[in-house]
């Protein structure tokens, strides 16, 4: 499968049949596997081969076939599937790190990101350096010679900011720390983690793999010596595993992925188009949009800069309000993604307990709104956001 091309990948990595010969993945919903023999249940216990499995908090077929088409998708050698994004985010970082080490990131990340590094982390006694990731010159300066590990968000949710990831992995791996990229708002579409040199690539696959707002997922993918090494014996003996149901759902989803991924992204383009014309919207923000002050290096490293975009709307939270609740198509909810198009009010939701001078820092302020492109017809989307911003 190495000389396919990802949309080729998308269909057909990872495929295993069954005795039946199904055209379709099958699901095995089981925990279980049964041996022959006691001496069989002995030795795969010892040593499990490519398709012996022996409980699904380890590892199962269905599993398996996400794992590795996902791993395939995205060019890395390997692949574990966890139960959510955040599973994925904090099995791989407690799985490489231990007390003492010292972890660089940048600010600008999800709220549950930020949770699990200053909190959680923290207080197992790992240093963290928080960083405006857009700096390269910080990044530099933030980076020692006993820094075990980076972490960014390739683009960051809810501000859209961009890291160059390519001058970043020299820096790390010039004092030999492992780059985690957090990849959700890349998309496994655009995703340029693995081509930047990024060790690992960890995805939301609530996100745009399922991309239709019904399953929770993640991925953590890298070299298979991290990952079937001590990821996989993190996230086996704590319990992260992706269960089976929502791996064939994930398979699925995966036929279409490219299809919704390149229509939303058209869609979020179309829309930062609109909306930079409007006298009551400031600061647009779409990675590859001209307004972008990034935008040099967003197209440096993806030809699209994803399916979100953000904006401010003039009046701070009182005009946010009136927008989202004059809005008809496009509901007010928290995911992105989704085929549903999507606005966040994200300093009242999802970043509500961020401390203020934090969300100054961040530029999450009262006016800003995260705006999710779904696959409906930009035209009516656009005449949706119109008349509601007329409300106010
Ligand atoms: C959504 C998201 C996560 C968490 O993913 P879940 O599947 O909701 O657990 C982590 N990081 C980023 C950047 C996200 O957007």
């Amino acid at each position: 499968m190495k000389d396919l091309k990802p949309r080729t990948r998308a269909i057909h990595s990872g495929s295993k049949r069954s005795q039946w010969g199904e055209m379709s993945e099958a699901m095995f919903l089981t925990q279980g596997f049964v041996y022959d023999s006691a001496e069989q249940a002995e030795a795969r216990f010892e040593k499990s081969g490519d398709d012996e499995f022996i409980y699904a908090r380890y590892g199962n077929p269905t599993v398996r076939m996400f794992e590795d088409r996902i791993a395939g998708l995205l060019g890395y050698e390997d692949c574990f599937a966890c139960a959510s994004g955040m599973s994925a985010v904090s099995g791989a970082l407690c799985a490489l790190l231990k007390a003492g080490d010292h972890v660089v990131a940048s600010r600008a990340l999800f709220g549950s990101c930020l949770y699990v590094l200053q909190d959680i982390l923290a207080r197992f006694g790992v240093e963290i350096t928080m960083i405006d990731g857009r700096d390269n010159a910080a990044w530099d300066a933030a980076i020692r010679d006993d820094t075990r590990l980076v972490f960014f968000e390739s683009i960051s949710n809810p501000t859209l900011e961009v890291v160059d990831m390519r001058h970043i992995v020299k820096a790390a791996h010039k004092v030999g720390a492992l780059v985690l990229a957090d990849d959700a708002m890349a998309t496994p579409v655009y995703s340029y983690a693995r081509d930047c040199g990024a060790d690992i690539a960890i995805i939301s696959t609530t996100k745009h793999v399922d991309g239709q707002g019904r399953m929770l997922g993640g991925a953590i993918c890298g070299a298979r010596d991290l990952i079937r090494g001590p990821v996989e014996a993190y996230m086996k003996h704590t319990g992260g595993a992706m269960n089976p149901f929502a791996a064939w759902t994930h398979l699925k989803a995966l036929e279409t992925m490219d299809l919704r991924v390149r229509a939303q992204s058209a869609g979020a383009m179309d829309l930062a188009n609109a909306l930079s014309q409007h006298p009551k919207i400031t600061n647009v923000r779409y990675p590859t949009h001209d307004a972008h002050p990034q935008q040099t290096l967003a197209l440096s490293q993806a030809p699209s800069g994803g399916t979100v975009l953000a904006f401010e709307v003039a009046g701070g939270k009182d005009a946010c309000f009136k927008f989202l609740n004059a809005l008809e198509i496009i509901k007010i909810s928290n995911n992105f993604a989704d085929a549903k198009s999507i606005v966040t009010h994200p300093a009242t939701t999802t970043h509500q307990r961020l401390p203020q001078d934090q969300k100054d820092i961040l530029g999450i302020s009262d006016s800003l709104v995260r705006l999710s492109a779904g696959l409906e017809d930009s035209d009516d989307l656009i005449a949706d956001i119109l008349q509601a911003l007329k409300v106010i």
